[in-house]
């Protein structure tokens, strides 16, 4: 089964156009997209979960109209929220209970199977009977992720989900979507490219509410190889730079400014070939098309 999504729209009323002519193919695996603040991400996430109507286009998964079927698309999918609340006084096991029953589980010993199940996979068995209310981050997110899992989801959508986790907690939530993603369609919306890097077998870079690039990341990797190049320099002259070439990043290492630039050629000898990664890739489609809209 794929999710097909063609030249989808959508302009809020404050005329701002979160989603222009979106088309993407998600085949069933892991699929990143990537996009800073504001790119558009959760408006098609929205759009993909029935939460929110778009203007134009359509969206099908294998023969679902995820625009207009809504019950049938609320029956398979997975959502994971950008902003997931919990009741903190009940319990995971109390609270994965009474969901499973309103999702239609109604027999009680396979609720009771499903419950305990969903506990051990994501890894919150041992604290089943505390309240959610005392739970870290990550144990928050993988609640949030047992209980999209109710249902025997087709498609789980999570959104931005290891801001605000600790690198271990990320980890592990990392292992449990890509365990999910071995028989599902999983889209996992984020800013953080390591994220996407990691997990994911197919991408979409979506910017200013448009899809700036799509494909498999070693292959978009593999697009930049060989142009992208790097030096040190003094932080005041940066300026100069961006002037002067196309710098994609700037970061700090051991005290010092690196820049990355963007170019077919060795812009002087001064630079460093810098072995091309994903970054590279986002902030190059990313950088001067934000830099535009700020102008
Ligand atoms: P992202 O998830 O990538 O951060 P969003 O989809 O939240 O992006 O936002 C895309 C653009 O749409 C932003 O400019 C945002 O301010 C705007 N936007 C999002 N939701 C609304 C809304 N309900 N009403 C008006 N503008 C919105």
């Amino acid at each position: 089964m794929e999710l097909q999504i063609k030249d989808l729209n959508k302009t809020y009323s404050n005329g701002v156009q979160a989603l222009k002519d979106v088309t993407l193919t998600i085949p069933q695996g892991m699929f990143g997209l990537l996009g800073p603040n504001g790119a558009g991400k959760s408006s098609l996430m929205r759009t993909l979960a029935t939460l929110q109507q778009a203007d134009s286009g359509s969206a099908t998964l294998g023969d679902i109209d995820v625009l207009k079927d809504k019950a049938k698309v609320r029956e398979i999918l997975g959502y994971l929220p950008q902003e997931f609340g919990v009741y903190p006084k009940i319990s995971s096991y109390n609270m994965l209970n009474h969901i499973a029953s309103l999702k239609g589980v109604s027999n009680k010993s396979e609720r009771k199977d499903l419950v305990e199940s969903l506990l051990n996979k994501t890894n919150l068995w041992h604290v089943r009977n505390k309240s959610l209310g005392t739970y870290s981050g990550g144990m928050k997110q993988r609640f949030g992720i047992a209980q999209a899992l109710i249902g025997d989801p087709r498609l789980i959508i999570v959104d931005e989900p290891t801001a605000g986790l600790d690198p271990a907690e990320r980890i592990r939530f990392h292992n449990l979507l890509s365990e999910i993603g071995e028989n599902t369609i999983v889209i996992l919306s984020t800013h953080i490219v390591d994220d996407v890097s990691n997990l994911c077998n197919n991408m979409a870079i979506i910017c200013l509410g448009e899809v700036v690039a799509k494909g498999n990341p070693s292959e978009l990797t593999e697009g930049v190889k060989g142009r992208i190049w790097k030096k040190a320099i003094e932080k005041g002259d940066l300026e100069e730079y961006q002037f002067e070439m196309q710098v994609i990043s700037t970061y700090l290492k051991a005290g010092r400014t690196i820049i990355h630039v963007l170019s077919d050629n060795k812009p002087d000898s001064t630079f460093e070939p810098s072995k091309a990664n994903l970054e590279d890739v986002y902030f190059a489609e990313i950088t001067s098309r934000m830099a535009l809209s700020v102008d």
